[in-house]
């Protein structure tokens, strides 16, 4: 168990990202919080948003494409189109 540093709950481990700069390999903040965060500084912050995750896609073309085929997975019959390519699922 853990306490989230932002909302200030007990929670589970599992209820936290993980993060490997961490002593613990656990992010400081829980997931619900991380995901608000995340949401809050892209509204705040809509073009520096849309830059990290253009970096993150350049420097992550494995987890980029992983993180698609994931939600392809979840998501059948959609098509996803990128400048370079079109990737759908059968
Ligand atoms: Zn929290």
């Amino acid at each position: 168990m853990k306490v989230c540093k932002k909302c200030h709950l007990l929670k589970s481990l599992d209820e936290f990202g993980n993060n490997k700069n961490r002593f613990d390999g656990k992010s400081t903040y829980c997931k619900e919080c991380e995901r608000m965060r995340g949401v809050e500084y892209r509204k705040k912050n809509p073009e520096k948003a849309k830059e990290s995750s253009k970096n993150w896609r350049k420097n992550n073309p494995e987890n980029y494409k992983k993180t698609i085929e994931k939600y392809l997975e979840k998501n059948p019959g959609y098509v996803f189109r990128t400048k370079t390519q079109t990737i759908q699922t059968k």
